[in-house]
């Protein structure tokens, strides 16, 4: 369990415009230095109470694992694939005579007169599995408090972290929700402030005046005409070296940025429930042709699966596509576990990219070509762009 550390940050209250922001003027000659905040002392965490199951709660986001459920029995029977389409060779051929022709360095020539002496179809086998996941993390956390209904223990035990409803919008789907525990919050004088709703003024240090820009704090300017040196009073501040800080109006105290002036604050224990999706994914090609490329082409799904958790697939005959679907199915068993994620659903696809090997000649030189993916792509090793540039 995280110690507790400093106090919590909570956005959703920091945008409440403040009385003091309303009414400033802004002071072209007036140099905005920020003299940093001294560090706040957190409150004290015995103060704030412990609900009973949140008794070891912090000021950061600790995650709870979710509550032990016994494997579930999903259907493991055989994986069914769809068949693997090749790409025709008129295809590939086609491809390859329509990129010749459109860069310059092949040349129209080159592509009228080029002889295609064999073409090699295989398939790429792109495998993915995306696990969508719950977290659930709990904190101690507030906001300022300016009347209004408190939910506290009087009200009853607060439900678990894993009791509480939360469903996700969509499976699969991304997103963050912050709620409330129910019967855990309690009203506090503001730590910040004391109560008070206004602290010091950082820029002015509470004296409400600052230093004048425009003379330096001396009172007086110096300017030259006529190759002479006159001095005199700043016009700026009238003398004083002096002027009225902009940020406090003068009164040296501002809103407090903890309460936003409520002077006091409910806190609660905040629930954060997290859905997300882990991806990984593999790419099985036995040739050359280089594999990043098959990730962003387009191919067939020759397989897919949802399940609330899915087997890894083992019938398929090219045994690397069974292996790597065991190896990141067990990864990502163990990577949920590890992180007390909570498995909600789970789904795995194979898609087939075609690959055409192509080996051409035209006069005396010759080299390959790849023609690949349903838009059929063309790849060309740069090593051969090089060789026949210099050639055509
Ligand atoms: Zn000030
Ligand atoms: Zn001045
Ligand atoms: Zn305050």
């Amino acid at each position: 369990m995280a110690q507790p550390t400093a106090p919590p940050y909570d956005p959703a209250w920091s945008s409440v415009p403040t009385d003091d922001l309303s009414d400033v003027e802004l002071d072209d000659d007036e140099i905005d230095v920020d003299i940093p905040d001294e560090e706040i002392p957190p409150p004290d965490i015995s103060e704030l109470g412990a609900p009973p199951g949140y008794e070891t709660l912090g000021f950061t986001d600790s995650s709870v694992p979710p509550p032990y459920s016994p494997p579930l029995q999903t259907d493991n029977s055989q994986h069914q694939f769809a068949d693997i389409i090749y790409l025709s060779e008129d295809d590939a051929r086609d491809s390859l005579l329509d990129y010749v022709t459109e860069h310059c360095c092949y040349g129209k020539r080159a592509a009228r007169e080029m002889n295609i002496n064999n073409i090699l179809p295989s398939n790429a086998l792109h495998y993915k599995l995306v696990t969508f996941t719950e977290d659930r993390s709990t904190k101690h956390a507030f906001k300022p408090y300016r009347g209004g209904e408190v939910d506290g223990p009087e009200n009853g035990t607060p439900p678990g972290p894993w009791e509480i409803h939360c469903r996700p919008q969509a499976l699969f789907y991304e997103e963050v929700c912050l709620i409330e525990v129910p019967h855990t919050a309690v009203v506090k004088t503001c730590h910040r402030c004391s109560g008070t709703g206004k602290i010091t003024c950082s820029k002015c240090r509470g004296s409400g005046k600052v230093k004048c820009s425009s003379c330096g704090g001396r009172g007086r300017k110096t300017y030259r005409s006529n190759n002479r040196t006159h001095t005199r009073s700043c016009s700026s501040c009238h003398g004083s070296g002096k002027k009225r800080c902009s940020r406090c109006s003068g009164s040296g105290r501002v809103t407090c940025d903890i309460c936003c002036g409520a002077r006091r604050l409910k806190w609660f224990v905040q629930l954060t429930v997290t859905f997300k999706n882990l991806i990984d994914d593999h790419v099985v090609e036995h040739t050359d042709f280089p594999n990043d490329k098959v990730k962003n082409a387009e191919g067939t799904t020759i397989f897919e699966e949802t399940q609330d958790l899915v087997h890894p697939i083992t019938s398929h005959p090219d045994e690397e596509l069974n292996n790597m679907s065991r190896h990141i199915v067990t990864n990502h068993q163990t990577t949920t576990q590890d992180s007390m994620q909570k498995i909600l659903k789970q789904r795995h696809t194979v898609r087939a990219v075609p690959i055409s090997e192509v080996h051409w000649t035209w006069q005396t030189s010759g080299s390959r070509f790849w023609v690949y993916g349903q838009e059929r792509k063309v790849h060309v090793p740069k090593y051969a762009k090089k060789y026949c540039c210099g050639v055509f």
